[in-house]
């Protein structure tokens, strides 16, 4: 199959069986690849109700046709299975060097299933596959796993591991990659954990046919021009996604102690110039990218080295939290990559937990001793540890994220609980800012802006405003946005350095010799939206308009300080967002996905 591995590749754990089917051109057909393949075989597969962190789970790697090609920024596969953190819909898109390893090992997609009676890593070389023994890792950090199984290997191979904090099922668990990349959210890697796999070694050197070369060399050297030629590539490659720390502070988007403001007294020793001049040593991307946003850091107070912090963990491991020093964030940052749990749910749990602290719910017996007040940057490297070993109360208590945390301590609590769906919302404060709060209330996995990033167009259209075309536009991104995630490249590129997406067009018809237009992709990532809510609604009893509330704190409570001192969105207004985006969409007042909508979207079979 052109521009495909043309494998799919099963792994069962508890039997060891290994088996391969071919890639069907009916299922590129109707799902393309990386998170359209994911949903396609959690749906279809993994049993309805199933535990999350049983057996009958599945831990689906995708890749898609751009992964591994002559594209910028095809370095992306996306990691799908039921959320251990959510009990619904999971999927972690992550960067580096795995994908393209995959593709030239003849891999579109990789299927754990079941569960090994011991420790076990993956260890797959192009045709060989074996199970093998992970005692000797077990109990490793992912960072030091990297290290040992390189050195074993060698550096062509590349690695995929969990940390202890998946090992000991922390529900937003991360699996770590290529020494700071992550498959980050909704608790992946307490899935593969679960599974008592430990990690996967690869290595692929096989090549991938494509319809027509010469189309595709072409197409793929005019894309690399374009990003070659954007104004700003100097900057985004100098700072990363730390260019919009500033912005954020300066528009009242920074979380900042827990989210009850936007804006940081002491944001700007976290600004990315400040970052660049004080830690970072070299810029690091993903395969074939040519505006590498990863920055390397050297912590001379630690003695470390890291790869980060981007500005998700800077938010929600620097502001939210009070820290406001980089290189204390970005040890933190550290600590969560090398124990493996996701930085962004950490920082909110942590965020919390201090808020709970500080007003007097939670006790030092109930933090095992620690003073846990905004800016004790002992306290977070201290409960970061805590969290990864499930250990003492604290760590017992936010091992199982926000939402449970706070269930169990009520009084209150759950007021500043900031999640949606059971998962912590990433690092964009929305106190008055309702593209980007429809777009977190709605997202199919939680409260993640990776599907619908709207705050700039708040910015733009007035952030007040409760518009139909603002709520069109959050469901334009969250069909088209996440359509990298399916073609298995990066959308950084046409964000950030605002190429031309038509570009992508002529590359993938030369590749697969299927011509798509973006509108026929936006078609494909619309009928992959309603997909994952009918999945939401198969395996949650009672899922619909009460799974996709904001935190009361945006609609009650303005902040003090900062940009957007005094402003909220009316809660009026939120439900009304909501009336709008479901009519849009075509559900119904609950959510629900009607019937003439599956029907145009040829979804019936999936009916709930
Ligand atoms: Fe990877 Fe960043 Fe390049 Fe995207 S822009 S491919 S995330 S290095």
């Amino acid at each position: 199959m052109n521009g495909y591995g043309g494998t799919i590749l099963r792994v069962n754990l508890t039997t060891g069986k290994i088996t391969r089917e071919p890639t069907t051109p009916e299922l590129a057909r109707d799902y393309i690849g990386g998170r359209g393949f994911g949903i396609y075989f959690l749906t279809k597969e993994v049993p309805v109700h199933a535990d999350p962190l049983g057996p009958e789970n599945k831990l689906i790697i995708s890749t898609g046709p751009l992964s591994g090609m002559l594209a910028p920024g095809g370095g992306k596969c996306d990691w799908t299975c039921k959320s251990p953190l959510t009990g619904g819909y999971a999927d972690a898109s992550m960067g580096g060097h795995f994908t393209a390893e995959m593709k030239y090992a003849g891999l579109d997609s990789i299927i754990l299933e079941g569960r090994s009676s011991k420790p076990v890593y993956l260890f797959i070389d192009n045709e060989k596959v074996e199970l093998l023994d992970a005692s000797r890792l077990w109990g490793k950090g992912a960072i030091d796993t990297e290290v040992d199984l390189k050195k074993q290997y060698g550096e062509s191979f590349q690695i995929a591991a969990i940390g202890p904090g998946g090992e000991n099922q922390v529900l937003f668990a991360c699996i770590n990659h290529d020494y700071g990349r992550q498959a980050g959210r909704g608790g992946v890697g307490a899935v593969m954990g679960s599974k008592n796999l430990k990690a996967i070694a690869l290595h692929g050197t096989g090549s991938v046919t494509v319809a027509d070369p010469e189309a595709y060399r072409k197409a793929g050297m005019a894309l690399y021009k374009a990003c070659k030629d954007a104004d700003n590539l100097k900057d985004w490659t100098r700072y990363g996604t730390t260019i919009v720390v500033s912005w954020c502070d300066e528009v009242g988007a920074l979380p900042t102690r827990n989210f009850s403001a936007g804006s940081f007294e002491g944001g700007k020793t976290l600004y990315g110039p400040v970052m660049r001049e004080q830690i970072v040593i070299t810029d690091k991307g993903c395969f074939g990218c040519p505006c590498p946003c990863g920055k390397y850091s050297n912590l001379k107070r630690y003695g470390t080295q890291v790869e980060g912090p981007e500005y998700e963990t800077i938010g929600m491991l620097g502001s939210d939290v009070g820290l406001s020093d980089i290189q204390d964030v970005a040890q933190a940052n550290l600590l969560c990559d090398d124990l493996g749990i996701d930085s962004i749910s950490a920082g909110g749990c942590i965020a919390w937990a201090m808020e709970a602290y500080e007003k007097g719910v939670l006790s030092k017996d109930d933090t095992d001793g620690l003073d846990l007040k905004f800016g004790n940057v002992d306290a977070v490297f201290a409960t970061i540890r805590k969290i990864a070993a499930r250990e003492g109360k604290l760590g017992a208590l936010l091992s199982e994220g926000t939402k449970r945390a706070a269930l169990k301590i009520g009084k209150g609590t759950q007021d500043y609980a900031i999640q949606i769906k059971g998962m912590e919302q990433s690092a964009y404060a929305i106190h008055n800012a309702t593209a980007m709060l429809i777009s977190y209330m709605t997202c199919d996995v939680g409260a993640h802006h990776n599907r619908a990033w709207a705050i700039t167009y708040d910015l733009q259209v007035g952030r007040d405003k409760v518009v139909p075309e603002k709520v069109a536009r959050v469901i334009w991104l969250q069909h088209f946005r996440p359509m990298f995630d399916v073609l298995g490249g990066c959308r950084l590129q046409w964000v950030e350095l605002g190429i031309d997406r038509d570009l992508y067009v002529p590359l993938l018809e030369a590749m697969t010799g299927t011509r798509r237009t973006w509108e026929d992709l936006e078609r494909t990532g619309e009928r992959i939206w309603n997909l994952t809510r009918l999945y939401w609604m198969r395996e949650v009893d009672g899922f619909g308009r009460s799974w996709d509330q904001p935190s009361p704190r945006f609609y009650t409570e303005p902040p003090a300080t900062g940009a957007t001192a005094g402003q909220i969105t009316k809660p009026e207004d939120v439900q009304k967002l909501l009336d709008m985006y479901y009519e849009q969409r075509g559900w119904d007042s609950d959510g629900r996905p009607k019937h003439e909508t599956l029907e145009k979207l040829n979804l019936m079979e999936f009916a709930v």
